[in-house]
């Protein structure tokens, strides 16, 4: 047996998207932007379908959505979109994605300043300090709404109450809270959102970056060519993964009860089944505010490193994010929640995924067992 259990670095496509985005390349593979031919309108037609059933699933309006790249592309745009307004400030948590940081380092190039947001020992930002940092004028504050190393949520209504009485811009990276957390932009109603296709079951290579009118009325691109997407983001759409995304996003939206309470039965498993073994296991992050298909832990005396290289063929597992993992980066997460040295050496996230099997979850937890009793000898 094999096991990917290592569904915040990707999901596998669900076949329900694949089939999508075939019917798409076999039939609709004109350019959208094509206004003189019947292919051009049949292409523009999927891709308004899909922005259709995007907006339907955060609950927000369609002329909101800018087609991107990916999550890295849409935080680039949300953020470098104001490098030219004022006043010159951003804030951001201390475990946001590597996008955020490395932005904000180009923000401070283009003379900005940039302060980071602490989080406590659960991962959850510090309100306080938040507020006290709104007392300066700011233009805008980056949050992640969901970590995608430890899984805490953040208290999202607080903090857009926040920014809002400051007049700040809120931009939330919902990547990974989208993919197994009900999000309703009604509601919550932040002024710019990114996320990704390939984090909930769609093609790499596609994500969203979402404005209100506020956002639109001030964002300058920052990728110029045809005027593509009124002018947000030049560069022909890319029609089929656009299509599967839609896709992805109509299942969450007719599927996420029950994909929620899949994923927290394959963590309170891989739990129970480690603790059952190994009773001084610590969990990292929030228990409350998490999501449910995260489970990021240490175990006693433990280099998480060699459990995984360990295992690397049958069960996929990370110590980091995908990205840091390629630069042989330590987590900056865990260190801002508070974690010594040798407890962020001992730590690693199971991710689990909606494909994934409680049969998986007790291959995957005896073999991370085992290989645990072998390494402590
Ligand atoms: N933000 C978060 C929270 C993520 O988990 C990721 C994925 O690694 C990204 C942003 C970047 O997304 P993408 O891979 O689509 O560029």
């Amino acid at each position: 047996m094999k096991v990917y259990l290592d569904n915040q670095a990707t999901t596998p496509i669900d076949p329900r998207v694949k089939e999508e985005i075939i019917r798409c390349y076999d039939n609709f593979w004109g350019n959208p932007a094509s206004a003189g031919h019947a292919w051009g309108w049949q292409a523009e037609e999927m891709v308004n379908i899909a922005r259709g059933r995007v907006a339907r699933l955060i609950k927000g309006d369609e002329k909101g959505i800018v087609f991107t790249s990916g999550a890295t592309e849409s935080i680039n745009l949300a953020l470098l979109g104001f490098r030219d307004s004022k006043p010159k400030r951003v804030l951001y948590s201390a475990i946001e994605h590597k996008a955020v940081l490395d932005v904000t380092k180009e923000l401070v190039h283009c003379g900005f300043e940039a302060v980071q947001i602490r989080v406590d020992n659960s991962g959850r930002l510090d309100l306080e300090m938040l507020k006290n940092e709104l007392v300066k004028p700011t233009l805008i504050v980056s949050i992640i709404a969901a970590n995608n190393e430890i899984g805490t949520i953040q208290d999202l209504y607080e903090i857009k109450k926040l920014c809002r009485s400051k007049n700040a811009l809120l931009h939330l990276d919902i990547t990974q809270l989208l993919a197994q957390k009900e999000f309703d932009y009604s509601k919550i109603g932040a002024d710019l959102l990114s996320f990704s296709s390939h984090k909930m079951y769609g093609p790499k290579g596609i994500g969203v970056l979402y404005l209100n009118q506020i956002a639109r009325d001030e964002i300058r691109p920052i990728i110029f060519g045809g005027g593509h997407q009124s002018g947000l983001r030049a560069g022909t759409l890319n029609t089929t993964s656009i299509s599967g995304l839609g896709i992805a996003c109509k299942i969450l939206s007719e599927e996420l009860p029950e994909i929620q309470n899949h994923l927290l039965k394959l963590s309170n498993r891989a739990l129970d089944n480690l603790r059952a073994q190994i009773p001084e296991i610590t969990i990292n992050g929030s228990t409350e505010h998490r999501l449910p298909g995260n489970l990021n832990m240490s175990l006693p005396g433990l280099n998480a490193s060699d459990l995984l290289a360990k295992l690397a063929s049958k069960v996929a597992l990370s110590t980091t994010s995908a990205c840091l993992s390629k630069s042989g980066g330590s987590s900056y997460v865990l260190e801002a929640i508070g974690l010594t040295p040798a407890q962020r050496v001992s730590s690693f996230r199971l991710s689990p995924g909606r494909f994934n099997t409680i049969e998986e979850i007790d291959f995957a937890t005896n073999e991370i067992f085992s290989t645990y009793k072998t390494l402590k000898k």
